[in-house]
């Protein structure tokens, strides 16, 4: 009898605890630019509850860290962000402002994509001189998906690691993504083929690693130093130079203001080509798989033309 009673109480405590107890909230991600958004859902899922900084349309060197952001920094589980001095100009401030001791730098709560991938145009020697210059190497390094492959990796250990709970989901889903990822480089790489060794001009030194990866040749940059906006001695200067040794086409990122680029275009008689650069950055590129299919076929329609 006192046994059954026991077993009845403790029937009715476990089932009051389910009732009181909160339903396991999702992880909350805090995200500085889209592509990583996009890679914390691929990767979490419904685990996770995503928020991005900023979209494809903004410049991620210079955004305002307003209330709102750091708002959102201080419930964040998780920030990740590109690293290597991208966000150098407003993401200490908003980590500083939002009192959140867990995602300070060097807390597992702080992720930086950067510090996965091999870095290019890492400066010899440091002189602010030579304009904005990215300390830490070239920082631009989602335009490269081996570089969003590496960093998968990386972002799924980091899940597991700061929501332990449901480590097991996360390992499956790094997996699943990185089998498709890895045939859908091989799908890209392959299209991409007549690319190889094409002459290109850059508006910002924003294309390096899509540049390694595809074998194009940067012959120019439109900015005479990295974000410092294009003046027209400098881009009178390029065009001449392309007088001797053509370029095929010129580039510029989504958020970017074109007219540098179509001043070039117009007077050096090539294709521009819009990059959408991150996800959101045209119509087509709507995830991280829809924005490569994007960037190859804007470069090879550019390269097609006469
Ligand atoms: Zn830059």
């Amino acid at each position: 009898m006192i046994t059954i009673k026991h077993a009845l109480v403790a029937a009715a405590a476990a089932t009051l605890s389910l009732v009181v107890l909160p339903a396991q909230a999702a992880l909350r991600v805090f995200a500085c630019e889209p592509e990583w958004g996009a890679l914390a859902q691929e990767l979490g899922g419904s685990l996770v509850d995503v928020s991005v900084a900023t979209n494809a349309l903004q410049d991620p060197h210079q955004i305002q860290a307003k209330p709102s952001l750091i708002a959102r920094a201080r419930s964040a589980d998780l920030v990740v962000c590109t690293g290597a001095e991208l966000e150098i100009g407003w993401l200490p401030v908003l980590l500083q402002q939002s009192g959140n001791a867990k995602v300070q730098a060097g807390q597992p709560g702080n992720f930086s994509a950067a510090d996965y991938v091999r870095k290019l145009d890492v400066p010899t020697q440091l002189d602010r001189a030579q304009g904005d210059v990215h300390a830490a190497g070239n920082p631009h390094i989602q335009t490269d998906p081996r570089n969003i492959g590496l960093v998968a990796a990386a972002l799924g250990a980091r899940l597991q690691q700061v929501d332990p709970a449901n480590a097991a989901q996360y390992a499956r889903a790094q997996a699943d993504f990185a089998q498709k990822w890895q045939q859908a480089i091989a799908r890209w790489t392959q299209q991409a083929t007549p690319l190889r060794g094409v002459a290109v001009v850059s508006q910002h030194k924003a294309f390096v690693y899509l540049y390694d990866w595809l074998g194009l040749k940067e012959l120019a940059v439109l900015e005479p130093k990295p974000g410092v906006e294009p003046t027209a001695s400098h881009l009178q200067g390029v065009l001449a130079a392309l007088k001797g040794t053509p370029a095929r086409m010129v580039l510029f990122a989504a958020y970017q203001d074109p007219r540098p680029s179509e001043w070039l275009g117009r007077n050096a008689g090539i294709p521009i080509v819009k990059i959408p650069f991150t996800v959101g950055g045209s119509d087509a590129a709507k995830d991280l798989y829809a924005l490569f299919d994007d960037t190859v076929a804007r470069l090879l329609a550019a390269r097609a033309k006469p």
